[in-house]
């Protein structure tokens, strides 16, 4: 005897599975990115500062409008967890749910990085990823995505009745306090969910649940972004590594990785349309 209610199907079942989708958020509407002047800006690209972030550990960084970041692979694959906030104003954040909705699952060329409300507006472009030819594999896996949240202490506590403190959000945290002078306390309300950059990811197609397998990055590969207003970046090594058997533990084989910043000619600056917090009001 069960006590968890499940329910009959009905007769017509069949009919309203077969129902076709749409897309929620067709974004065709979207303003393309300028691949002919981001070629320029990238032509007068200079590198100004880098960034080492230990393994299971994270560093923040600061990338004015107008500069481009890449995050590079180094010593080993390793896979890396992302937050953005607006350099002038904390309250503006990256919003990982609305960009998973406005582009898709995994992120590449051409997509964006959007802002919370009430501001709704990109933050950084993705101008070059080094991994762009991996595409969805046979497992319906892909890299960067914008799915999983960040491995964090509450949740394997959740699970496995263990504290860990070099989850990927307790990292997000100590360099997010020693940025800003918050407490970890206050930080855990700042640190938000991420782009999981070079993680390898999907959903299984027999239980429908989030998945991870070896990252594919290799040293060398990078993700690059154009930056469309001043960023504070904060980026943590994942304790899983490459992620291809476990986190929040010990356990993986962790490697640094680099975030280089570029500089690039301020003549440039007229010909970009920097986006603007969205125009809309509440009546
Ligand atoms: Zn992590």
């Amino acid at each position: 005897m069960t006590f968890k209610p499940q329910h009959q199907a009905p007769t017509d079942a069949a009919e309203r599975r077969a129902i076709k989708p749409v897309v929620v958020y067709p974004n065709g509407t979207l303003p393309e990115p300028d691949f002919a002047t981001l070629a320029e800006f990238k032509a007068s690209m200079k590198k100004v500062n880098e960034v080492i972030v230990p393994p299971r550990d994270a560093r923040t960084f600061h990338v004015p409008k107008g500069y481009f970041f890449r995050i590079v692979s180094v010593d080993g694959p390793q896979v890396g967890d992302l937050n953005l906030w607006n350099a002038n104003d904390l309250k503006e954040r990256f919003f990982s749910g609305k960009t998973r909705a406005l582009h898709r699952t995994h992120l590449t060329t051409g997509d964006r990085l959007w802002s919370n409300m009430p501001y709704l507006r990109s933050m950084a472009l993705i101008s070059e990823d080094t991994l762009d030819w991996y595409g969805f594999d046979e497992d319906g896996g892909s890299v960067h995505d914008v799915i999983g949240t960040r491995c964090d202490p509450f949740t394997n506590r959740l699970l496995s009745g263990n504290d860990y403190h070099h989850c990927c959000h307790s990292n997000l945290c100590r360099a997010f306090r020693d940025e800003t002078g918050m407490s970890m306390q206050e930080a855990d309300h700042y640190v938000h969910d991420v782009l999981n950059v070079f993680m390898c990811t999907g959903f299984t197609k027999d239980t429908h649940q989030y998945f991870m397998k070896a990252s594919p990055v290799r040293p060398g590969d990078y993700l690059e972004m154009f930056a469309e207003i001043d960023l504070l970046g904060n980026l943590s090594t994942c304790p899983g590594g490459d992620c291809s058997t476990g986190h929040s533990s010990d356990e993986a084989a962790c490697y640094p990785l680099k975030v280089e910043i570029y500089e690039t000619d301020p003549a440039l600056q007229d010909k970009w349309d920097w986006p603007a917090p969205s125009a809309y009001q509440h009546p």
